[in-house]
């Protein structure tokens, strides 16, 4: 029989619909990551649309061959907004926000589970090797390996594994436990949510974990952290190309003899921008940092509209925005540059490049990649960046200056700290990150977790 030796299993296609009716590459980590390796392989990528209906058949893209599973607008309420990011992902970010539980969404999560782990097996050649992608497919390894126990099955969670009294909340816990260990290997961004899934796995199971392994139904299940990265070589070329550092300059003649303090979200709640506006208006309003002297320009990119919570966070953050600049602006002169919008990734290395303090204090992220971004961008050796502990980042980018988002004043702390870094402090720390992200590129994230799962080559 055919198949493919290499398949790929994540919830969106690595092509996003273009204005033309055709396809076109989606900007994100993964694709870029494993798009090459797909090619490579001659392997097959299953995902989604991002659009509700029927799937169109499989076709070809760039080197990859791409097979689209169809959702229902029932399936997009449900499996998408409402399982996975209504509840999943809440709780998988430490609660910050309060996870909604619908016996409906579970149901639907099943299904559409069941319908990727079929399309997966349909495709997949005698003894392939299948990486499954995120907290969206969380039963499919278990699924698949129950049809195909020939696949040798990869899973990597790009969000945090949260502690085991959290994950204990999820109803149905046990059934989500056991389709991750359908995987060979289960691969998390830290230490810490490899050590969550172990401790899980015996309290919830009553198996008896190894310090990276554990034995379920006749088979080793390996969990290990492997932090995800970025493409620099891409982001460098960005930050040297001519035309992006001319944008760099004309932002900063735009926002006159300011120091530049920025932001680059998704707007979501995990993101801790309500924390961030928070300690900013307060220095403003204490006079620590003055209007004239400092300006914040936050994009806070549409994310997931549809769900309520998203649209609540609005609200707030535009309600807070609205508040500071009414109170300290003036006229032609505003304290918070918000920009409900979506920028290319050459717009923002401009704005990387334009800032002083890049400021980045999610209240939990399984990774945080503008970080990395950010000091990939920085050719120059310099700008500063305050950054939360709570990032998955924090842990390779100890040198920039690290806060707890949860505590207002030591926020405020960073924020000063990172304000009046002196010129040789600054390049310093911007050294030691930007040697950080050049050893560890997202192509050597994917060839290592490959070469742990073995089989793929
Ligand atoms: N991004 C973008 N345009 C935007 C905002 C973000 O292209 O307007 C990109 C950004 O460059 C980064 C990614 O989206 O590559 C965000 O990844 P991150 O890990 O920081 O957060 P996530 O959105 O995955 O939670």
């Amino acid at each position: 029989s055919g198949g493919y030796k290499f398949v790929v299993v994540a919830n969106r296609l690595a092509v996003d619909a273009a204005e033309d009716g055709g396809w076109k590459r989606s900007p994100g980590g993964l694709v870029t990551a494993v798009h090459p390796i797909v090619r490579r392989l001659g392997g097959a990528w299953v995902g989604w649309t991002g659009g509700p209906g029927e799937a169109p058949e499989p076709f070809e893209f760039d080197g990859m061959r791409l097979h689209p599973v169809g959702l229902s607008e029932d399936e997009v309420d449900r499996y998408y907004e409402g399982q996975s990011n209504a509840t999943v992902w809440p709780l998988f970010h430490d609660a910050v926000e309060q996870p909604v539980h619908h016996r409906e969404w579970r149901e639907a999560y099943e299904t559409v589970n069941r319908r990727f782990a079929d399309a997966t097996a349909a495709v997949a050649a005698e003894g392939a090797t299948v990486w499954v992608h995120d907290y969206q497919l969380m039963l499919v390894p278990g699924m698949l390996r129950e049809q195909r126990p020939d696949l040798r099955i990869g899973f990597f969670l790009h969000i945090p594994f949260p502690p085991v009294e959290l994950f204990m909340q999820l109803p149905r816990r046990a059934d989500i436990l056991r389709g991750l260990l359908g995987a060979d290997l289960v691969g998390f961004q830290r230490p810490l949510a490899a050590q969550n899934f172990l401790q899980l796995s015996r309290i919830l199971l009553g198996l008896e974990p190894k310090e990276e392994s554990v034995e379920f139904g006749g088979r080793t299940v390996v969990a290990r952290a492997f932090p995800i990265s970025i493409d620099v070589d891409e982001i460098e070329r960005e930050a040297a190309d001519p035309e992006v550092q001319a944008q760099a300059r004309h932002l900063r003649q735009e926002l006159g003899d300011r120091r530049l303090l920025l932001g680059v979200d998704r707007l979501d709640y995990t993101k801790g921008i309500e924390q961030r506006l928070k300690a900013y208006r307060e220095l403003l309003a204490e006079g620590t940092v003055s209007n004239d002297d400092v300006v914040l320009v936050q994009v806070a990119t549409p994310s997931r509209m549809r769900v309520q919570q998203y649209q609540d966070l609005r609200e707030r953050v535009e309600r807070e925005v609205g508040r500071i600049n009414g109170e300290f602006g003036e006229v032609g002169r505003a304290p918070v540059h918000y920009l409900f919008q979506s920028r290319s990734r050459a717009e923002l290395v401009a704005m990387y490049l334009a800032a002083d303090v890049m400021v980045v204090t999610p209240l939990r992220d399984g990774m945080n990649l503008v970080a990395k971004e950010y000091v990939a961008a920085r050719v120059d050796d310099d700008g500063t960046m305050v950054l939360s502990e709570f990032t998955g980042a924090a842990a390779e980018l100890d040198a920039s200056f690290l806060v707890n988002p949860h505590d207002v004043e030591d926020l405020k702390r960073g924020l000063c700290a990172a304000l009046a870094a002196t010129p040789e402090d600054r390049s310093t720390r911007m050294r030691a990150m930007r040697a950080t992200v050049k050893d560890h590129t997202v192509d050597r994230w994917a060839r290592e977790f490959l070469d742990a799962l073995g089989g793929a080559s």
